[in-house]
C-alpha cells in the first residue's frame, strides 16, 4: 500500500511573554519577548492528527506562569477550522509532546480523540520536580480531567501512522517526545520544547527550562541527525500555516540509523 502523502501545518494559538533566557540556556537575561504558542495538525494521514493543544485559558496562565494573550481566531477550535478545515471532533489522535500547560491545556476540545504520550512523561506529571510543578498545575487540577481510558501511552520510538513516529527527546521535561513525520518536502520533526527555537538546535544550546540538561543535548544532536525541517514549540520565525522552517545546513549532523 503506497504510503500516504503527509503534510504538516503550523497553528498559532497563543502568545506568552518571556525573559529570552529560558528559551535559550543562560543567554540574554533580562530580555522579554513575546512568543507563539505552536499547535501543529498533520494533513493527509487516514486519520486526523494533532500534536499539542496550546493552552486552555488565557487569564490562568497569565495569573500563575506568565503574561499571555490569546485572540479569539488563535482558540486551537477556530485555528483548526481556519487552517486545515477541521472541527475538533473530527480529530482522531492528539500526540502531547509533554504536559505542560502550554501543549496539553487544550486536551479537553477533543472528545472522540486517543491522546497519545509517553507513560514516562504521564508518571512525571503526577510528581514534577518543584521547578516545574507551575506547569503541571493546570493539567493535574485547573479542570476536568480526560477519562482514563482516553489516553494510550508509548515507550519509547513509536510508529503512529505510517509516516508519523514519535521519538524520546527527554531533558525540558523526562517524558518529553518529538514527532517525526516523513512529508514531500523532507524529514519534518515538531520538536515540541525539546527546542523552543532555532538557536537551540544550530547552537546545540539547551532550552532555559531544564529537567536534565545533558539529555536535552543529547536530544537536540538527535534532531540535528534526522531533520530537513522543524518546528520548534515556541519559535516566533514560523510563519501560521506554514510546514516548518529549513535546518540550515551547518546544522546537520550525519545521520545515524535508529
Ligand atoms: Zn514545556
Amino acid at each position: 500500500m503506497a504510503i500516504p502523502e503527509l503534510k504538516v501545518v503550523a497553528m498559532p494559538t497563543g502568545w506568552l511573554t518571556v525573559d529570552r533566557s529560558s528559551l535559550v540556556y543562560a543567554r540574554n537575561y533580562g530580555q522579554q519577548v513575546r512568543i507563539p504558542v505552536w499547535s501543529t495538525a498533520i494533513v493527509g494521514a487516514d486519520q486526523k492528527i494533532v500534536v499539542d493543544t496550546g493552552i486552555h485559558d488565557p487569564g490562568w496562565v497569565s495569573s500563575f506562569v506568565c503574561p499571555c494573550e490569546q485572540a479569539p481566531e488563535e482558540r486551537l477550535e477556530r485555528a483548526l477550522k481556519e487552517y486545515v478545515g477541521w472541527n475538533a471532533d473530527d480529530v482522531d489522535i492528539v500526540i502531547n509532546t509533554h504536559l505542560h500547560y502550554d501543549h496539553s491545556g487544550g486536551n479537553t476540545l477533543f472528545r472522540n480523540a486517543r491522546f497519545i504520550v509517553q507513560y514516562t512523561e504521564w508518571e512525571y506529571a503526577g510528581r514534577p520536580l518543584p521547578t516545574q510543578a507551575t506547569f503541571y498545575q493546570e493539567f493535574l487540577i485547573g479542570r476536568e480531567p480526560l477519562a482514563w481510558f482516553r489516553w494510550h501511552f508509548v515507550h519509547g520510538v513509536a510508529d503512529i501512522v505510517p509516516g508519523v513516529r514519535v521519538l524520546p527527546t527527554p531533558g525540558h521535561a523526562p517524558g518529553h517526545q518529538s514527532v517525526v513525520v516523513n512529508t514531500a518536502e523532507g524529514v519534518t520533526v515538531i520538536t515540541g520544547d525539546c527546542a523552543n527555537c532555532m538557536e537551540n538546535i544550530v547552537d546545540g544550546v539547551p532550552v532555559g527550562i531544564v529537567h536534565e540538561t545533558a539529555a536535552e543535548l543529547a536530544s537536540l544532536r538527535r534532531i540535528r541527525q534526522i531533520a530537513d525541517i522543524v518546528i520548534p514549540g515556541h519559535d516566533p520565525d514560523v510563519a501560521p500555516g506554514s510546514a516548518g522552517l529549513r535546518l540550515p545546513a551547518a546544522a546537520r549532523l550525519p545521520h545515524v540509523e535508529g
